[in-house]
């Protein structure tokens, strides 16, 4: 066993693959969770594997706080705790204001936000036993501005710099530091409903010239894992998009 494991939510595909793929190059025991798609989980794991990485998969909905916490009593017994957590998933869908029913709504925060609630809680005893440790945040670019339908996506992704913001000031005492990656237009599929053309027009609003990539998402996340002196911080990774 190593001290580290991190769990990655949300790791099937996208950013998240990328950051367990980066994580485990750089020699982390990695949980891939996700919600459907196991066969996307266990290709990436496969290769994980290939390179000599260790990893797990585990299907659990971080809305579900029940499941969360078995799947991380999972990772202790099989990996060791979990000394890194990467709170990546989340759901996303544009709609106008009047649009948005209840349950559209309960279902963002139940994911992106009461997700994160969860994951953070149930990695957190032995964080704070081992006085060691480190939450990064997936948010978003409308997590610090606002946009035309994005009123609960944004919602959610604003909460989750609340929470990373305030869990630092919380926790840096007990020598866990936590930090939030606000990402641009990066090219996953959660993107592809905006189609083609959309995606080629914003591409050309942003100043470096093109959609973000996962691997640059995953390359700062390694870097606020690695970097022992940074905490409370958000990184926008968004190309110059908004500045
Ligand atoms: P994606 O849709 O390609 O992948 C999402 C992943 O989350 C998948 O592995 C899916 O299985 C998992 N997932 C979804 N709901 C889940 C649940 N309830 N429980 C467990 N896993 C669940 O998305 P992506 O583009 O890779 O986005 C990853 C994160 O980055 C999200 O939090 C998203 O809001 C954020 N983000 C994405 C962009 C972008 O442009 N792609 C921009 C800013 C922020």
């Amino acid at each position: 066993m190593t001290n580290k494991v991190a769990l990655v939510t949300g790791s099937s595909r996208g950013i998240g693959a990328a950051i367990a793929e980066s994580l485990s190059d750089a020699g982390w025991a990695v949980c891939i969770n996700y919600i459907e798609r196991a066969d996307k989980a266990e290709e990436l794991a496969a290769r994980i594997r290939a390179k000599g990485g260790t990893c797990i998969t585990q299907q659990a909905d971080v809305a579900d706080r029940e499941a969360v916490f078995a799947m991380v009593r999972r990772i202790e017994r099989e990996l060791g705790p979990v000394s890194l957590l990467v709170s990546n998933a989340g759901i996303a869908e544009q709609r106008q204001f009047q649009d948005i029913e209840p349950a559209f709504w309960q279902r963002l925060f139940d994911v992106n936000v009461n997700g994160a609630f969860h994951s953070a809680q149930a990695v957190l005893g032995h964080m704070l036993l081992e006085h060691k440790g480190c939450m990064i945040f997936v948010s978003s670019i409308w997590g610090q501005h606002g946009a035309s339908c994005e009123a609960a996506y944004s919602a959610t992704k604003h909460a989750i710099i609340g929470l990373s913001r305030s869990l630092s000031a919380e926790l840096a005492l007990s020598g866990i530091r936590v930090n939030c990656v606000a990402p641009g237009v990066i090219d996953t599929d959660m993107v592809q409903v905006l189609g083609r053309e959309t995606l080629e027009q914003l591409a050309g609003e942003i100043p470096l010239g093109r959609l973000g990539r996962p691997e640059e998402i995953a390359h700062t996340v390694r870097y606020l894992a690695e970097n022992p002196y940074i905490t409370g911080q958000v990184i926008t990774v968004d190309g110059g998009f908004l500045v």
